[in-house]
């Protein structure tokens, strides 16, 4: 529908008076006002003043390959006029949809051959929950339904995909986690490690797994779900030591270990995964986001064969689906992204060339007095804004430390994000050295000026 040019001047207010953002204050939003993206190229985003910025986020998350990839576009306009959609419910399927899922498990290691089709992360999520517990029930043990999950973790947000977080400022609206679910603590040992090294941590943290398991009873526990690397909580790398150990308990349990890829997926980590990253294996992946680096909206649940064989053997109609499953024109763009990652070897990129270039840079903040910690993996990372070094102590007010750097980035033409005092950085795996120059000296420049306003 063309929009007037009266309407288009005043997009600000006719955002304001209709339009409902997600995670927002619409009362401060519509006073503050939003800013509006017009176009996008390479690593750039431009707003409706021509105001041009470094996008350090993809998005949120997404963008993998980068803006304005003629190809994406292209390969949608081509399925779009064979046949822009048809459902894959009733006996039938689609090509891209075929060749989307095989293309998907063939970089996902032996055990993984399968992947369920849905239209966003949150339903991903939704998705192998239902299907955890009906593997269980279909093996003899259905009293196998409860969930373990992190404070702190994101897994979206639908009903089961906000109960699965750990966000409490989630759960606080709406009566959230449903029943069944049950959260432990996260590997975050900069907040919450204490005196202990980041090692010991990592394994105290583990086991708490352990004990949940054991306060539970193992045959009330079908999984537990994590993030790889936790995303919206602030990119918490887990010590080493931490991943290993969940896995040694899943497996002495017997519990699903599901390890949701939504962010880690498709590149970010250096690794196609990031279970692969940290030497683990799931038995289910939900995943998203990098998939179709965001041009439309996908996403899945990667099936290990331990579950895929009793779902394919055992269980009979699996009564779960999306209108959208297997969308054909999602799926062609989802296909083309991946072939441009795979031949254009980001993943390789990013492990052995601009992730070390990029990390280099984070660390070079190590010295800044506001900097408590960098951390990251790929390009995926973080800076843990600190009030006093020494003492890993940290702001009274940490959403306003890290609100105001993230602002002093934004007016100069850098977009990250802030989790309290977390700056989180989750660029296009296609940025440039340049670009990641340019990234670390404006984050450099928000801190001193902070720092300035904190001590001056
Ligand atoms: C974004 C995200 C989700 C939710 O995906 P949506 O597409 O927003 O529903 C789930 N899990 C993780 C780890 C995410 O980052």
């Amino acid at each position: 529908m063309p929009t007037t040019s009266a309407a288009v001047s005043n997009l600000g207010a006719l955002d304001a008076a209709h339009h409902l953002h997600p995670f927002s204050d619409m009362g401060k939003l519509n006073a503050a006002g939003t800013r509006i993206i017009e176009r996008a190229e390479g690593c750039h985003i431009y707003d409706n003043h021509g105001k041009r910025y470094l996008d350090g986020f993809a998005g949120l998350w997404c963008v993998n390959i980068g803006y304005g990839r003629r190809e994406i576009a292209d390969a949608v306009m081509r399925q779009m006029n064979e046949l822009p959609y048809y459902n894959t419910f009733f006996g039938t399927t689609t090509p891209p949809t075929v060749l989307l899922a095989q293309k998907i498990v063939s970089h996902a290691g032996p055990n993984i051959n399968r992947v369920f089709f849905t239209g966003s992360g949150s339903e991903a999520n939704d998705t192998w929950l239902r299907m955890a517990r009906v593997y269980w029930a279909a093996v003899g043990k259905p009293s196998k339904k409860m969930v373990i999950a992190r404070r702190n973790g994101y897994h979206g947000s639908t009903i089961a995909g906000a109960s699965l977080g750990g966000m409490k400022y989630m759960h606080e609206q709406g009566d959230l986690p449903i029943a069944g679910i049950v959260h432990i603590g996260e590997p975050y040992w900069y907040g919450e490690g204490g005196d202990l090294s980041p090692a010991a941590f990592g394994l105290k943290a583990a086991r708490e797994l352990e004990q949940m398991i054991d306060e539970l009873g193992e045959d009330n526990v079908a999984a537990f779900v994590a993030e790889p690397i936790q995303g919206a909580g602030g990119v918490i790398v887990p010590p080493e030591a931490y991943w290993p150990e969940i896995a040694r308990i899943c497996k002495a349990r017997n519990i699903l270990l599901v390890m949701d890829e939504v962010i880690c997926g498709f590149g970010r980590t250096g690794n196609w995964f990031g279970f692969q990253h940290f030497g683990v294996e799931p038995d289910l992946a939900p995943i998203a986001k990098g998939l179709s680096s965001g041009y439309l909206p996908i996403g899945g649940v990667m099936v290990s064969d331990r579950v895929g064989d009793v779902l394919v053997n055992e269980v009979g109609d699996f009564n779960h689906g999306f209108t959208y499953s297997g969308h054909p024109v999602c799926a062609a763009a989802a296909l083309e992204n991946l072939r441009i990652i795979d031949e254009e070897g980001l993943v390789e990129r990013v492990r052995n060339d601009i992730g070390p270039y990029f990390a280099a840079g984070l660390q070079s903040l190590e010295d800044h007095p506001m900097v408590g910690e960098t951390q990251s993996v790929g390009l995926m990372g973080a800076v843990q804004l600190a009030e006093s070094k020494a003492t890993r102590g940290r702001f009274e007010d940490r959403e306003r430390a890290g609100v105001e750097v993230r602002n002093h980035c934004l007016a100069n033409g850098l977009v990250l994000r802030a989790t309290a005092d977390r700056m989180l950085f989750s660029p296009p795996l296609i940025i440039t050295r340049d670009e990641v120059d340019t990234m670390i000296r404006t984050t450099r420049a928000a801190l001193d000026a902070v720092w300035a306003e904190a001590k001056g």
